[in-house]
């Protein structure tokens, strides 16, 4: 069956029938797979302002529930969904189904933080009087999301944003529109059930970049969170601060391994292999850069080799295949650009791009070491001194995910404190890639600074208000302040 037409019956699946201007590409074999409308961003926004009066006002329980149903709807769906992630997006059907899990992951942790939206109690210093915190809804939330996590970074920001009594307006990759709308179709699917959610609560805004800018600039949308290149990050924050909207950033990588003497180098190797070869190099937290202390880089190296040379690459479908395609022939020439004739494009499936993992000796971490190059490109550095390398692993623009493997406590310790690593994510024995949900994800610097997911993320899609209660019958001042009017 052609992949267009696999697309066809997965799309049926969801109700989903292919029409509109912006076209989806395989990646498997960069045909076309599907067609969907572009959208309307202000006629979004304004939906999405109305909705948010009547979901504020929702109890937080109740809007639990919503994403609850979702969470149902997507377990009864996860195969054909993650059938979709890998022929729009070309991930292998492990990666696909794990990417669907992760959305299953959050919703069910969405629902118990419905429950669990809690302030603070103050200790106020005037006497009768009461102090505490509440958070309330924010407002508007535009999710931004990239072609290489086409469903779980939206289910990330959606489940949250949901509970957290705002609407939401998902303006996907133009590279991964049909992911979209099929999400979009289970959404609906658990609207309808759950009864009474407010028109335009959960939207869809397909289109390319300029459709994002539009989004961005419009000041009824309260938080944006966007999830993409630095490039992206660096054109978004700066106009949502000019009209002092609030901004999560999600942004690229640079991300290391430090591998010392007392490593278990099999261990080390065997995720090397995952974190850098793993969806074709094309996730923020991919293995970029492995400091090696010289007395095992020599071993590790050739494992290394050994296993970049064995991986299965081809189509992701397969049950057998580790790596897939890249995304288009763009990454293609992203690579080719760093490798030169170094790259080795791999026949699999006519029309895609594939290719080999590969390794390359850094003398020094300079040029496009320092850049993202979104592919499978391993850098290996070769450090003599511990400090030399906790220094390597900080000197690039980027901070999202590090990791070290050592089975010396004082260097994990070192590792992860404030004098370590300055990441978002830092890992002991595994490596940089793979997070959990239940965790608070991103990274610093160029990464862009934001938070999403587990932990306390949840805060970045409320507000905060401070109250303070006199149930007395005077009218003390705080600090001791006397401004009293003569009787
Ligand atoms: P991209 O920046 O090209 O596009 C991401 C999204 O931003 C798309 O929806 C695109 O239409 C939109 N966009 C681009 N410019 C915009 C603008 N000026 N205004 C509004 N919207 C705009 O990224 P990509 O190629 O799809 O994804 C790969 C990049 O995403 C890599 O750099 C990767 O590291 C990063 N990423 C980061 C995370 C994270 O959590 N830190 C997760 C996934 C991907």
């Amino acid at each position: 069956m052609s992949i267009s037409r696999e697309t066809e019956e997965i799309l049926a699946d969801f109700g989903l029938r292919s029409s509109g201007e912006l076209i989806s590409f395989s990646p498997i074999d960069g045909s076309e797979i599907g067609r969907v409308s572009v959208g309307d961003p202000a006629s979004a926004c304004a939906a999405a302002e109305k909705a948010f009066v009547q979901w504020r006002v929702v109890p937080a329980p109740r809007r639990g529930e919503l994403v609850r149903l979702l969470g149902d709807e997507l377990r009864k769906a996860k195969a054909s969904l993650a059938d979709l992630v890998t022929l729009e997006a070309g991930k292998i059907v492990q990666e696909s189904l794990g990417e669907v899990q992760e959305m299953i992951d959050i919703c069910d942790f969405a629902v118990g933080l419905s429950r669990q939206l809690y302030g603070l109690t103050i200790a106020s210093e005037r006497p009768n009087h009461r102090m505490m915190e509440q958070w309330h809804p924010l407002g508007p939330v535009l999710v931004i999301s990239a072609f290489n996590f086409p469903v779980a970074v939206w289910a990330w920001n959606a489940a949250l944003a949901l509970v957290c009594g705002n609407p939401v307006i998902w303006k996907p990759s133009e590279k991964t529109p049909l992911c979209a709308e099929a999400v979009l179709a289970l959404v609906n699917r658990a609207i309808e059930r759950f009864g009474d959610a407010p028109e335009g609560l959960v939207q869809l805004v397909q289109g390319e970049r300029d459709i994002g800018e539009a989004l961005v600039d419009d000041p009824r949308v309260a938080l944006v969170s966007a999830t993409g290149s630095t490039v992206m990050g660096k054109a978004v924050g700066p106009k949502v601060a000019a009209r002092f909207g609030r901004v999560l950033l999600e942004l690229g990588g640079n991300n290391a391994m430090i591998v010392c003497p007392s490593a278990d180098i099999e261990l080390a190797a065997r995720a090397i292999l995952f974190s850098s070869a793993g969806t074709a190099g094309q996730r923020c937290t991919t293995l970029r850069r492995l400091i090696v202390h010289e007395s095992v880089a020599g071993a590790l190296v050739a494992r290394v080799r050994g296993l970049f040379a064995q991986v299965r690459i081809g189509d992701p479908r397969q049950p057998d295949t580790l790596i897939g395609p890249l995304i288009d022939e763009a990454a293609f020439s992203g690579m080719k650009n760093v490798l030169g004739d170094h790259l080795e494009r791999v026949e699999a499936v006519p029309g895609g791009f594939y290719v080999r993992p590969t390794l390359v000796e850094a003398s020094a971490q300079e040029g496009s070491v320092l850049k993202e190059t979104f592919a499978p490109i391993l850098y290996v550095l070769r450090y003599a001194d511990f400090d030399e390398a906790l220094a390597l692993n900080n000197q690039v623009p980027q901070g999202l995910s590090s990791s070290i493997f050592t089975n010396d406590v004082r260097e994990a310790e070192r590792f992860m404190s404030a004098a370590g690593s300055d990441c978002g994510i830092a890992n002991v024995n595994i490596g940089p890639s793979g997070a959990e949900i239940g965790g608070a994800f991103g990274g610093e610097k160029e990464t862009g600074g934001g938070r999403e997911s587990g932990s306390d993320s949840w805060r970045a899609y409320m507000r905060r208000q401070t109250n303070t209660i006199n149930y007395g019958s005077d009218l003390p001042l705080a600090q001791g302040v006397r401004f009293d009017v003569a009787p």
